[in-house]
């Protein structure tokens, strides 16, 4: 991935592909305090667009926050350089990834005294969890691995260290030859995907978990809410067991990457149909309707590169 043409942005500049690197003593390297981003870039008919750009910007800039780092770039220069990364590779459509971390002045557990310093670079991907998980549905595992309780690394930041737990449990599910790996909060109740969020849905009511589970605040599961108000489905974030996703009649993952991917086997349980369900269905299409520019109402959604 290091070996390519195009440009990444680093700390104010557009530099080559292949020169954009740190030192081995960066700070967030040895302690993982670091945050990111997954923003896609879609093909509209006006051309290639950001989807809720500002969104995923301030996302970055509250994680900056959260984790005590000052950032030297506020949210429109941080805008403008996504903006120019998808433009400098002429990209049509493409998967962003803004990354702010700490640098190399010194080490020890304190950063203090170390600069902090951003990049975005950007490249194509298709989706996520494959185009057949899309048509036909996923097969999830209840993961091993307790998802972050919300007192630990903190759970609305989109921290670099968060996703060692992603990827445990990501590995778990695939090396056990699941798709994708579901978590539980440190009470056992439903939180999210290894990179997704989740929705089921029983007798046309959706629901979602609420954010004191642990999940992340996802831009796509904000995005739901919307047109579910849009399709007239009731929407209800809860406290989620386990079981009762196995008797749901429908499931789905939501996440940047992700997009709407249905689920359709729990732990072995098929849920409901064992496919891709009709409500699902509208959702999803409703969902790319949106992000490539379909719908008048959310044009406001899509950032013009
Ligand atoms: N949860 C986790 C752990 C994630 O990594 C992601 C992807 N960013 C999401 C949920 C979904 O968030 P979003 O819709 O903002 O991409």
């Amino acid at each position: 991935m290091d070996d390519r043409d195009g440009k990444i942005w680093m700390d104010g500049e557009l530099v080559d592909w292949r020169d954009a690197k740190i030192h081995v003593l960066t700070h967030t390297l040895h302690y993982g305090c670091g945050a990111f981003e997954g923003v896609r870039a879609y093909k509209t008919a006006q051309g290639t667009a950001i989807f809720r750009l500002r969104e995923h910007t301030q996302r970055l800039l509250n994680s900056a926050k959260i984790l005590r780092m000052p950032m030297r770039f506020g949210l429109e220069a941080l805008e403008d350089a996504q903006k120019a990364v998808v433009r400098e590779n002429q990209l049509e459509s493409g998967y962003l990834r803004p990354l702010i971390w700490i640098g190399s002045e010194k080490l020890g557990v304190s950063p203090k005294g170390n600069t902090v310093h951003a990049m975005v670079a950007a490249w194509p991907w298709g989706a996520y969890l494959g185009e057949e998980g899309m048509q036909r549905g996923i097969r999830v595992k209840t993961s091993s691995y307790t998802r972050h309780h919300v007192n630990i690394t903190m759970t609305q930041a989109k921290t670099v260290s968060n996703y060692t737990n992603s990827i445990l449990a990501n590995m778990e599910a695939t090396d056990d030859g699941y798709d994708e790996a579901l978590l539980l909060d440190a009470a056992g109740f439903v939180s999210e995907g290894a990179g997704e969020n989740i929705f089921v849905i029983k007798d046309g009511v959706v629901y979602t978990p609420d954010l004191s589970a642990g999940a992340l605040n996802g831009i796509t599961r904000n995005t739901i809410f919307h047109i579910c108000q849009d399709l007239g489905l009731e929407l209800v974030q809860k406290r989620i067991t386990r079981d009762e996703v196995y008797i749901c009649d429908e499931a789905f993952f939501t996440g940047t990457a992700a997009e709407v991917t249905p689920i359709r086997e729990l732990d072995r349980v098929t849920l409901g149909c064992g496919a891709r369900g009709p409500i699902t269905e509208k959702i999803q299409a409703a969902f790319f309707d949106i992000v490539n520019g379909r719908n008048e109402k959310y044009a406001h959604w899509l950032t013009l590169v």
